[in-house]
């Protein structure tokens, strides 16, 4: 039998708008969450029926989590996660978060 996929939620574009200014700052000032943040928020999202696990990418928001989970200003948008547990982490990321899939 077929397991029906829930309708994905839209994101509003202002919103998704603002995330990309603020991702874009972090990713200019090598801003990223601790280790043990990313792996959290890693294992959230693998744990979640939006994640494409292909591609690694979240079908709400469009991103692609290797990436967006580093960045202490992302937030999932159905607040699975947030900035609460977030802290700058100005060094790079030894995961490689650049390397996505
Ligand atoms: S960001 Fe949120 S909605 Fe998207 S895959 Fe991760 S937990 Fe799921």
């Amino acid at each position: 039998m077929f397991r029906r996929m829930k309708r994905v939620p839209r994101q509003n574009i202002s919103t998704k708008i603002k995330e990309v200014k603020k991702a874009t700052k972090d990713i200019i000032n090598k801003s990223r969450v601790t280790e043990s943040q990313y792996k959290n928020r890693l294992k959230t999202c693998n744990d979640c029926i939006y994640l494409m696990r292909s591609t690694n990418m979240c079908r709400v928001c469009g991103c692609f989590m290797k990436i967006k989970a580093a960045l202490p200003s992302s937030v999932c948008p159905l607040g699975k996660w947030s900035l609460r547990d977030s802290s700058v982490n100005p060094t790079q990321h030894d995961d490689g978060c650049e390397n996505s899939d």
